[in-house]
């Protein structure tokens, strides 16, 4: 289908954050919110490698160290879900950009394609991260995440939904763990500043002890301000931060 300059412009909300902020989580509660699709370029891997076709085999052995996937590899694989129809109600993206080239590279994709983009940016301690990810578990068929200390399923090990066995991605331990919060610092968290700087606005939304809801809260209340909440961009723009 071709893209039409004329459709409704495409909010792109970038959950930002270390390893283990809580992207995830704030995109499924964000998805029930706003309704737009949820574009995790961690699930989207993670799906290759269980196919087993030539993009898994390539990840998997990075993936499972804490390295990021190279540039070339995650662009096309959000390229093309990028081209897909459900994008028209804007997205959420959770773990992508994570490199200046993939930053480049989605701000040219999304003004050739009418997709305005704000960052929220999810702080937390690190002491927190190692804690909070080491105690993570995953439900491999509805992608819920649980953890075992602050928000453990109603029985063991079985995820509240879909009655599945939790799993422990293997990227959760925690000398991997380490390896995932250094390429974050050397590679990620520099973009803040080019964010900054190509005028996308940029929210810093704290709070570790509050809880997800609370979090996503604060996040809704701040896209309000550009108007991104809906799924619409008011006045057909948005305000620089
Ligand atoms: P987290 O944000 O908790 O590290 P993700 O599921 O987003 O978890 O990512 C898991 C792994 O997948 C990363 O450590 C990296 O190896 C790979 N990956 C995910 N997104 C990207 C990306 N945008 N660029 C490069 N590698 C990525």
């Amino acid at each position: 289908m071709s893209e039409s300059k004329s459709a409704a412009i495409i909010p792109a909300i970038i959950l930002f954050g270390s390893p283990g902020s809580g992207k995830g989580t704030q995109a499924r509660l964000l998805r029930g919110c706003l309704g737009s699709p949820h574009i995790s370029t961690g699930d989207m891997l993670r799906t290759h490698i269980a196919a087993h076709d030539a993009i898994g085999m390539e990840s998997e052995g990075l993936i499972k160290s804490g390295r990021l996937v190279p540039d070339e590899v995650v662009n096309e694989i959000v390229r093309e879900r990028l081209a897909e129809p459900d994008v028209q109600s804007g997205i959420i993206l959770d773990g992508y950009p994570r490199t200046l080239q993939q930053a480049r590279f989605l701000l040219q994709v999304a003004e050739s394609r009418g997709i305005t983009s704000a960052v929220v940016h999810l702080v937390v301690d690190y002491d927190k991260i190692v804690a909070r990810l080491s105690g993570r578990r995953q439900c491999p068929v509805c992608g819920t995440l649980y953890n075992l200390l602050t928000n453990p399923p109603k029985v063991a090990g079985i995820c509240d939904r879909e009655g599945a066995t939790l799993i422990t991605r293997e990227d959760d331990r925690e000398s991997v763990i380490r390896e995932r919060l250094r390429e974050y610092e050397l590679q990620t968290a520099p973009l803040l500043e080019f964010f900054r700087n190509a005028g996308v606005p940029t929210f810093e939304i704290g709070g570790a002890n509050a809880t997800p809801e609370e979090i996503s809260g604060k996040i809704c209340e701040s896209l309000r301000t550009v108007g991104m909440m809906r799924g619409r961009v008011v006045n057909g723009a948005l305000p620089r931060a």
